[in-house]
């Protein structure tokens, strides 16, 4: 196996077929931050990507945020996700240490959780080393 090739390639989180993934029995969504969750960097989610993780979790996920960025408290978009999902910040992706420890906090194995972000070299590789099914949003 390639650890560089996602397992599926989309444009945006709104575009995955997150039936199909609870039907192949995944049911942990580990969500990057940055140009994932938002633009390059969001000083705040949008109103849109706020429901959906909403409606990821009535669907029976769970929902967990792994990010590289390196200030937590004084962040406010990490405060407010951190106060409705688990979430790391300086995730150490693609290093195994933050995915564990994530996968510890939602409660779910590694082969049940997908990862889904947007850079090979962290998200895509940690998640393929780990055996965490990769999904990579780039949007064109
Ligand atoms: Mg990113």
């Amino acid at each position: 196996m390639n650890l560089l090739r996602p397992r599926e390639q989309v444009r945006s989180i709104i575009d995955i077929d997150y039936d199909r993934l609870y039907r192949l029995g995944k049911r942990a969504l580990l969500f990057d931050l940055d140009n994932t969750l938002g633009g390059r960097r969001p000083a705040r989610l949008s109103p849109e990507v706020v429901s959906l993780l909403e409606s990821l979790t009535k669907m029976g996920f769970r929902v967990g945020i792994l990010t590289n960025r390196r200030i937590g408290t004084k962040d406010r978009v990490i405060v407010e996700l951190a106060a409705k999902y688990p979430l790391r910040y300086r995730a150490g992706k693609p290093r195994k240490g933050g995915f564990k420890e994530i996968l510890e906090q939602v409660g779910v194995p590694p082969r049940k959780a997908v990862m889904i972000g947007d850079r090979l070299f962290t998200d895509v590789l940690g998640a393929n080393r780990l055996g965490i099914y990769s999904i990579r949003v780039r949007p064109t």
